[in-house]
């Protein structure tokens, strides 16, 4: 069923089928598109060779463009249906946003279609994919309907806020294991939370929707991450 699957990580099991279920049971009623994180990497020119170090490709993807991904565990896809990634540019690809915040800008959601596979090993795939669509985190909230549900729950350890332009970013984490975070954006006097991550045992998501936040949920928000 799926052309690109690794032997599990987590478990060592060869066929885990975890992860793709935690997937779909980790998606909140308000996400319209759900995908996988960093365990993706866009690869710059000329670097598909190179199995030690990824030479990561620095400008955000752009529509009608192929482009080559090295996906790794616990990443899973056919090469018939298309799937959303997340493109964090090269430093927050590495380090996470906290100190990068600059990237959030330059960071994007994108549907990709597979188009082949063009190297694999034990621990990764090289895919060719057609970018269909390459969105900016501040248009996600034009892009799709308004839907409601409940916020996902976070660990309350470790936890920072970033903010950037009309983007705040809150992380959460537990002991490093168990990571949680979101995006919400500023629309005047209103507040909506735009994506969601989780990362952890049979975990590395994103999903993205358009969800707004009353001025108490906000507000809780604020308190918890303060
Ligand atoms: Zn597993």
């Amino acid at each position: 069923m799926h052309d690109i699957k690794f032997q599990c990580k987590d478990c060592n099991e060869k066929d885990c089928t975890k992860s793709e279920a935690n997937l779909l049971r980790y998606k909140p009623s308000w996400a319209s598109v759900a995908g996988y994180d960093v365990c993706v990497a866009w690869i710059g020119e000329g670097a598909v060779s190179n199995d030690k170090s990824v030479m990561r490709m620095s400008e955000p993807p752009v529509d009608g463009k192929n482009c080559t991904l090295q996906v790794n565990h616990p990443f899973k896809a056919s090469l018939r249906d298309p799937f959303w990634v997340l493109f964090r540019p090269w430093d927050s690809a590495v380090n996470g946003w906290e100190d990068f915040p600059h990237e959030l800008e330059f960071a994007r959601v994108v549907k990709c279609k597979p188009v082949e596979i063009i190297k694999k090993n034990a621990k990764s795939y090289w895919v060719v994919i057609e970018v269909l669509e390459s969105m900016e985190f501040s248009k996600i909230s034009d892009r799709f309907a308004k839907c409601s549900g409940p916020i996902q729950p976070y660990p309350t350890q470790r936890m920072s806020r970033i903010d950037w332009n009309d983007l705040i970013y809150f992380n959460a984490n537990l002991e490093g294991d168990v990571t949680a975070w979101f995006i919400c954006q500023k629309q005047g006097k209103q507040m909506a939370m735009l994506l969601y991550g989780t990362s952890g045992w049979h975990e590395d998501f994103f999903f993205a929707g358009n969800r707004p936040l009353s001025a108490e949920e906000f507000k809780c928000l604020e308190k918890d991450f303060l």
